[in-house]
C-alpha cells in the first residue's frame, strides 16, 4: 500500500472554496462577492489598456530566456520607484535590496523565510483579523506568529487603543506586520495621524515593520496617496520590509508578479541581503516568470503608458468607491434598522459588513450570493446589475 495513504484531506482554502461553490450554482441570480479580482459593471474581468498596448509593444520582440534569480532589474527599479518615491535618496544612494517576486504571496513567502533564516527566534504580530493567506505563509516559513489588536467589531473601525497597547506591550524589535493600504479583509486604516504614531511607537520600541502592500492604487484611486504610510516610515528612518503586488493594480493577477524590498542601513549591506534573498530564491523557483515583468516595466517606463495606467487605476478605485454609496444608500433606502456608514468609511476592495457566519449561510443558501463566512463582501463583484439584490439579501438576513 502507499505511503501516503493515511493522509487525511486538507481543508479547503476559505477564499477560494467560496469560488468553486459559486461556479458549482445554477442560480441566474447568483453572485460572487468572495474573491477579490476586479470586475466591471458588467460583471465582466478587465484586462487594462495600458496592459493590453504594453502586450502588443512586447509581442514577438523578446527572447524566452531566463530572468536572473532576483528578476527583472528594471520592473524592480520602477516598483521601488512607485514606493519609495521617483527620486528616493535611498534608491539613489542604493540602500534597498529588493527583488522580483511571485506576486504579493510570494514577497511575503520570500521574507518570512528571510526572517526565519536570519532571525530563527523571532515571531511576527499580525492584525486580527488578516488575510488569511499571512498565516499560512509565516507557518509554513516556521516563523511563530502572535496577534495584534486591530478591528473593533462595535465600531466597525480601527481599535487603535488597543493596536497601541499591544505594540507598547511586545518584547523591543518585535516584527509587526502591517497592511500599507486597503486592509483586507477589514478595509479599515489608520488616518495619517494614526500613521504618524504608530510609527513613532515602532520606533521607540526598535520593532521592524513589514509592510504588506498589494492595493496601491486601488485604495483612493492614486498610488502616490496609498503610499503615504510608507513615506511616513521613511521619513521617520525606520527600516523596512516590503512587499508589493501588481495582481490588482494592473490587473496581472495570473501572471504572478510583485516585488520584495527590505531598505538597509547602507549599500554594502543591500548587496549582501540581496544575495541572501536569491540564495533563498533559487532552490524555491530558481528565477521569477518573465511576461508580467515585461508588462509592468514597459507600464511603468513610458511616461504615456504610466499615464494611461494612473487613469485606469483611477476608474476601478471609483467605481468600487461608487459601489460603497449605492449599496448605503439602498440598504438605507428599504429603512434597516442597522447603521451603514462603515460601507463607506472602509477603503479598498472589501467591505467587512458585520454580517455572522449564520447571517452568511442564509444570504449563500437562500440567495446564492457567495462570500467567506467572516462577513466580508468584495466590492468589485458588485455592479449597477446586482447591487439592488444584494441589498434586498443584506436587509433580509439582517432586520
Ligand atoms: N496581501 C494581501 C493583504 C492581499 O489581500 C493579497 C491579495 N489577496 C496579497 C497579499 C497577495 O496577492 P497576490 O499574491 O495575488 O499578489
Amino acid at each position: 500500500s502507499s505511503w501516503f495513504r493515511s493522509i487525511e484531506p486538507a481543508p479547503k482554502d476559505p477564499i477560494l472554496g467560496v469560488t468553486e461553490a459559486f461556479l458549482a450554482d445554477q442560480s441566474p441570480n447568483k453572485v460572487n462577492v468572495g474573491v477579490g479580482a476586479y470586475r466591471d459593471d458588467n460583471g465582466k474581468p478587465v484586462v487594462l489598456e495600458c496592459v493590453r498596448e504594453a502586450e502588443r509593444r512586447i509581442a514577438g520582440g523578446q527572447f524566452m530566456e531566463y530572468l536572473p534569480i532576483g528578476g527583472s532589474i528594471k520592473m524592480v527599479e520602477e516598483s521601488l520607484k512607485l514606493a519609495y518615491g521617483e527620486n528616493s535618496d535611498f534608491i539613489k544612494d542604493k540602500r534597498i535590496a529588493a527583488v522580483q517576486a511571485l506576486s504579493g504571496t510570494g514577497a511575503c513567502r520570500l521574507f518570512a523565510a528571510f526572517q526565519q533564516r536570519f532571525h530563527p527566534n523571532s515571531r511576527i504580530y499580525i492584525p486580527v483579523p488578516t488575510w488569511v493567506n499571512h498565516h499560512n505563509i509565516w507557518r509554513d516559513a516556521g516563523v511563530p506568529m502572535k496577534t495584534f489588536r486591530y478591528y473593533h467589531p462595535e465600531s466597525k473601525g480601527l481599535d487603535f487603543a488597543g493596536l497601541m497597547d499591544d505594540m507598547k506591550n511586545a518584547p523591543d524589535g518585535s516584527f509587526f506586520l502591517l497592511h500599507a493600504c486597503a486592509h483586507n479583509p477589514t478595509g479599515v486604516d489608520p488616518s495619517e495621524e494614526q500613521w504618524r504614531e504608530i510609527s513613532s511607537m515602532i520606533k521607540a520600541k526598535g520593532h521592524f515593520p513589514f509592510l504588506d502592500m498589494a492595493y496601491q492604487g486601488f485604495a483612493s484611486g492614486d498610488p502616490e496617496r496609498d503610499v503615504k504610510a510608507i513615506r511616513i516610515f521613511l521619513e521617520d528612518g525606520h527600516l523596512i520590509g516590503l512587499a508589493q503586488s501588481y495582481a490588482k493594480n494592473m490587473g496581472l493577477y495570473g501572471q504572478r508578479v510583485g516585488c520584495l524590498s527590505v531598505l538597509c542601513e547602507d549599500e554594502k549591506q543591500a548587496v549582501i541581503v540581496k544575495s541572501q534573498l536569491q540564495l533563498i530564491a533559487r532552490p524555491m523557483y530558481s528565477n521569477p516568470p518573465l511576461h508580467g515583468a515585461l508588462i509592468v516595466s514597459t507600464v511603468l517606463g513610458d511616461p504615456e503608458l504610466k499615464k494611461l495606467w494612473l487613469n485606469e487605476v483611477k476608474v476601478m478605485a471609483d467605481r468600487i468607491i461608487g459601489m460603497r454609496t449605492t449599496l448605503r444608500e439602498n440598504l438605507e433606502k428599504r429603512n434597516s434598522p442597522l447603521p451603514w456608514q462603515h460601507i463607506t468609511n472602509q477603503i479598498g476592495m472589501f467591505c467587512y459588513s458585520g454580517l455572522t457566519p449564520e447571517q452568511v449561510d442564509v444570504m449563500t443558501n437562500k440567495f446564492h450570493i457567495y462570500m467567506t463566512r467572516n462577513g466580508r463582501i468584495s466590492m468589485a463583484g458588485l455592479n449597477t446589475g446586482n447591487v439592488g439584490y444584494v441589498a434586498d439579501a443584506i436587509h433580509e438576513v439582517t432586520k
